[in-house]
């Protein structure tokens, strides 16, 4: 197996639940620290100076915000990419309005996307706005990742479950009977941004997460190896969903910095 030339990580079930640093991540953080890598996240509600304040906060390396990219990130770039200048009416959270705002314009009334990810502010009053621009204005449906729910720990430090953006942009599908185009995983817009901004191909990456689902068949389809831990979402034991074959599929990290030690020797710092 070819050594990678570059690792993505997922973070939440990866390296921390919410507040809680799972066991293994600070040690795996060093282990990859002189390998290209980044973070890769569906979450659109925190920036990525945010994610990297998370980092610090619960006694992790702190990365570089540009080893950083979320899904909200993502959806401003792709955007940018498709229509420079772009015009959205957007619903979610701060870090998404904050992404969408460096690259285009925000216009309620004459969006060319309207874009949902997690995060307040979804009401009738929104979905009457949103629905609009789709059927009368002919605005794109766009939506930061289709997780049905996500993991966040609030600033009060108590672990949550939210409704996902693919929760969140339903009733606009449904309303408009438009399907929405999605940027997160396992869609394929977030992952080719990481690999873009670590200039190597899919097929030179790892992908490490816990979500079969997404992280793992998103980055399959993608030609990248992956690495499935099974410390977040995913538990020891559950059986795999059709046709998802993690090249490892590992409890936990110690157990990948394990096997990668023995398949790629002299890779990783400090050995296993
Ligand atoms: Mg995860």
């Amino acid at each position: 197996m070819q050594t990678p030339a570059a690792i993505l990580l997922d973070m939440d079930g990866v390296l921390f639940h919410g507040t809680t640093r799972l066991p293994g991540a600070r040690r795996f953080l060093q282990a990859i620290a002189s390998i290209p890598h980044c973070f890769v996240t569906n979450n659109p509600i925190r920036s990525e100076e945010r994610v990297a304040a998370h980092f610090a906060a619960i006694g992790l390396p702190t990365p570089l915000p540009s080893r950083v990219i979320t899904s909200a990130r993502a959806t401003a770039a792709w955007l940018a990419s498709e229509c420079p200048g772009f015009r959205y009416f957007a619903v979610g959270a701060t870090g998404l309005h904050e992404a969408l705002a460096e690259l285009g314009t925000e216009d309620p009334d004459n969006a060319e996307f309207v874009v949902i990810g997690e995060g307040p502010g979804l009401d009738f009053d929104t979905l009457t706005r949103g629905l609009n621009l789709i059927v009368q204005r002919g605005a794109r449906l766009v939506c930061t990742n289709p997780d049905q729910s996500v993991d966040d720990a609030g600033d009060d430090g108590v672990h949550r479950v939210l409704p996902g953006g693919g929760a969140l942009v339903a009733p606009f599908a449904v309303a408009s009977g438009v399907e929405p185009e999605y940027v997160g995983k396992p869609y394929p817009r977030l992952f080719e941004m990481a690999c873009t901004r670590l200039a190597v191909d899919a097929q030179a990456c790892v992908m490490v997460g816990d979500r079969p689902d997404t992280d793992i068949a998103g980055a399959q389809a993608l030609g990248m190896q992956t690495a499935l831990v099974r410390s977040g979402r995913f538990a020891p034991g559950r059986r795999l969903p059709d046709g998802v074959r993690p090249d490892w599929d590992v409890a936990d990290l110690p157990q990948l910095l394990a096997v990668w030690d023995r398949a790629f020797p002299g890779w990783l710092a400090g050995g296993a």
